[in-house]
């Protein structure tokens, strides 16, 4: 029997990096060479998580890992997950808003990157919602928190 163990708030990040399956998310820095890995940990950004911050947003506007697969590969039969069904899909709780960041690079050429949030967006999109609301996290101010190593 798989347990779910959501590892929020302090251990959860985000890979900036590329990979055949999901496409280019680097996040380079100016003249930086391409290859070069990054992380965003959740706990760095935890102090932008504000009211203050949070947006209503249409869904299709906002870049997330795997989107280009959906619907297949996502839901319950989630890539990221290894059981079925995805049991951080069935738990996703579409009433936390997910956290993105305007103008972030990403490999859909959207205004925003999703950093956390994917299993909520899958369980949004099958359910035929358009937008909701999000932590809109400004680039400028997301870019010196990137790591180099986790
Ligand atoms: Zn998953």
């Amino acid at each position: 029997m798989w347990e779910l163990n959501e590892p929020w708030p302090g251990e959860r990040f985000h890979e900036a990096a590329y990979t055949v399956d999901l496409g280019n998310w680097e996040w380079l820095k100016s003249n930086e060479e391409p290859g070069t890995v990054r992380y965003i940990l959740m706990k760095d950004i935890s102090h932008l998580l504000i009211d203050d911050n949070i947006q209503t947003v249409e869904l299709h506007n906002i870049a997330w890992r795997g989107k280009h697969h959906h619907p297949y590969n996502t839901g319950e039969n989630c890539f990221c997950c290894k059981e079925r069904p995805a049991l951080r899909y069935l738990h996703a709780d579409i009433s936390y808003p997910g956290i993105i960041i305007e103008g972030a690079p990403n490999p859909y050429g959207n205004r925003y990157r999703m950093v956390d949030g994917k299993h909520r967006m899958m369980k949004m999109l099958n359910r035929g919602i358009k937008s909701s609301q999000f932590y809109v996290l400004n680039c400028d101010e997301v870019a010196p928190l990137l790591r180099d190593h986790i």
